[in-house]
């Protein structure tokens, strides 16, 4: 998309102009910066005004790098916690992944709906947050599907990632279900705090590019830290994607 030229760039190529140019030549200079868009303010400076001619100036955009990260919140939809999360993320234009089990997507249908409609992306953390062991193989993978057919028929769409209670997985599962693991590479620990700004500092003080961040939307210290979070990586450069743009872009 083309970006305005700043005052301060077309500025500076405006100075160039001056110097370069004889006094006889103002003229001549003062014709181009009408079509850059100047005109004298009263005060004798140039002013910019924005026309169609300065957006073509620009050519191409420079490379700009971008350093992505993304939050990931277990263990809802919470009524109320899940609510003031995707109010706060609404409001900083956020996205971020929730893995939710069947059991609160069912008491909370209407919360997956607006996670869907806010651009978050939906995954599975089974139906009653059950850690897979060797004697619970099918029972667990029961559960997937179980909470793979809830969260379809709230969303028309298939459920593609799950994040396995306690980080238990077995692998052929991934083939079996077709669905694909998420962990998480910096564990904020925010069920066992209840300072969020501890919270807060955790996350910003260790996060990097490509990062995934493990956080539930269960607690309302996890949402006031995950927000302050948020606001300080923004600050930072940092934009939040969905875990799925980490994984496979
Ligand atoms: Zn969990």
């Amino acid at each position: 998309m083309p970006r305005v030229l700043s005052a301060a760039c077309v500025g500076n190529g405006m100075r160039k102009i001056g110097k370069a140019l004889a006094l006889g030549d103002m003229l001549l200079c003062l014709a181009l910066a009408g079509a850059y868009g100047y005109i004298h303010g009263a005060g004798g400076e140039l002013k910019q005004m924005p026309t169609a001619a300065m957006v073509e100036a620009e050519g191409p955009e420079e490379p700009v790098e971008i350093r992505r990260i993304a939050l990931t919140f277990d263990d809802g939809p919470h009524p109320r916690y899940t609510q003031q999360l995707l109010d706060g993320l609404k409001e900083r234009g956020v996205q971020a992944t929730f893995f939710v089990t069947g059991e609160h997507a069912e008491l909370h249908p209407d919360i997956i709906r607006r996670m869907q409609e806010e651009g978050h992306l939906i995954g599975n953390h089974t139906y009653s947050h059950m850690q897979l062991r060797k004697s619970n193989r099918e029972v667990f993978k029961e559960e997937l599907i179980r909470t793979n057919e809830i969260l379809e028929e709230i969303t028309g769409q298939e459920v593609v990632y799950v994040r396995p209670p306690y980080g238990s997985w077995d692998k052929s599962f991934e083939k079996e279900l077709n669905m694909f693991p998420v962990l998480w590479t910096v564990d904020t620990l925010d069920w066992c705090s209840s300072n969020a700004d501890r919270i807060t500092q955790k996350i910003v003080g260790k996060v990097e590019e490509n990062d995934i961040i493990l956080m539930h939307d269960y607690y309302d210290t996890s949402v006031e830290a995950a927000l302050k979070a948020v606001d300080a990586l923004l600050e930072q450069g940092y934009t939040f994607v969905t875990v799925e743009e980490i994984l496979f872009d």
